[in-house]
């Protein structure tokens, strides 16, 4: 049983690997901002004695006794990430180095949430770990995909210089129950609007294209990551099936049975036009490998808005 503390606990991805952390049988911290996050999305856990959530910001130092440490505080969604950007800026790199000298000085071993953001636009495709990636330094995204990769090069050099042990996984886009609605990511988006009805809007042409993993399947990446020894990453986490945001709405279209239109909106700018993950490596060294597809995830998901929905 390890003492595991999981910053941005109460968000999408964070909840869900607090459930599986509880399910494995650890002590599990989860720290929060609130931002993106919410408790409702703790509620399940929130009478379990090996459980407890704080109102936590990483931007300030925390001193807390544990063995592991999943730092995946951080806004995902574009709308969100974009809203405060000096803060995202800063939740990335003071808070990473917060995280990094709480692991130094607790021996803990930490798990950075990174991203496919750091391969930018791509212009390798599928991308590999070895890919440096093709990103914007001072566009609206920046504060987002550098920010995400000066936290993968303090995550190194605190390991290089002060034996962290330390471990970078890039994920990949990730889909599932507990998006907030208004979430502004693309599945949510989609999925909300067409069960009410109203338009679904697609950035530019809609030919750009994004891989979709279901979130458990994600969470349990994470898990086996941190479980493994001698291995610091980075490693890409994510579905390898790739799909146009035309293909992503029509299906969602069809699973809701819905009569919302298509509609095209402005492009976002240094919108990546495509990404998928290269994962020989996770399957080499996790043993990992996605078997949920795309429409068995949105099964679910779809279920989870519907519900939602119906409640407000
Ligand atoms: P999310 O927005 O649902 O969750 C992020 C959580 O972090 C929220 O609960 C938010 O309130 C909290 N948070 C934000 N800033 C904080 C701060 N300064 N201090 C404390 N808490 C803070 O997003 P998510 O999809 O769950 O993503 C989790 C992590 O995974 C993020 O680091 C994200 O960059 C990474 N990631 C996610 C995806 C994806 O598709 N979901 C893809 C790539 C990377
Ligand atoms: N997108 C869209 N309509 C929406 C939301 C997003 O067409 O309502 C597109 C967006 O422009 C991008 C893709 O869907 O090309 C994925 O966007 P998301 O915000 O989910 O994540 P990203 O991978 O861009 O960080």
């Amino acid at each position: 049983m390890k003492k595991v503390l999981v910053t941005g606990g109460a968000g999408f991805v964070g909840s869900f690997l607090c459930d599986r952390l509880i399910d494995e049988g650890h002590e599990v911290i989860a720290i929060d901002n609130f931002f993106t996050g919410n408790k409702a999305n703790l509620r399940q856990l929130q009478n379990n004695p090996n459980f407890e959530l704080m109102r936590h910001d990483i931007v300030e130092p925390v001193l807390l006794e544990v063995d592991w440490i999943f730092n995946l505080a951080c806004p995902a969604s574009p709308v969100h990430y974009q809203y405060d950007p000096i803060k995202t800026a800063k939740t990335n790199v003071i808070g990473t180095l917060n995280m990094l000298g709480l692991a130094m000085r607790v021996n803990a071993r930490i798990l950075q949430a990174s991203t496919s953001e750091v391969y930018g636009n791509p212009q390798v495709h599928p991308q590999p770990e070895g890919y440096f990636g093709h990103v914007n330094p001072i566009g609206l995204r920046s504060c987002y995909d550098e920010g995400k990769r000066v936290a993968e090069t303090l995550t190194m050099d605190y390991h290089r210089q002060n034996q962290v042990d330390a471990k970078i996984v890039r994920i990949f886009n990730t889909y599932g129950p507990r998006m907030h609605p208004e979430d502004g990511r693309v599945v949510s988006n989609f999925i909300v609007a067409a069960l009410k009805g109203e338009p679904v809007t697609i950035h530019g042409d809609g030919m750009q294209s994004r891989s979709f993993c279901y979130v458990t399947e994600l969470v349990d990446a994470l898990y086996r990551m941190m479980e493994t020894d001698n291995y610091i990453g980075p490693v890409n986490t994510g579905n390898p099936d790739e799909f146009t945001m035309i293909e992503l709405a029509e299906k969602v279209l069809e699973m809701t049975n819905s009569s919302s239109k298509l509609v095209k909106v402005q492009a976002r700018p240094d919108d990546p036009e495509r990404r998928r993950p290269d994962i020989t490596l996770a399957k080499k060294r996790l043993g990992w490998e996605p078997k949920i597809k795309l429409e068995e995830g949105l099964k679910p998901t779809i279920d989870y808005f519907d519900d939602l929905l119906k409640r407000s």
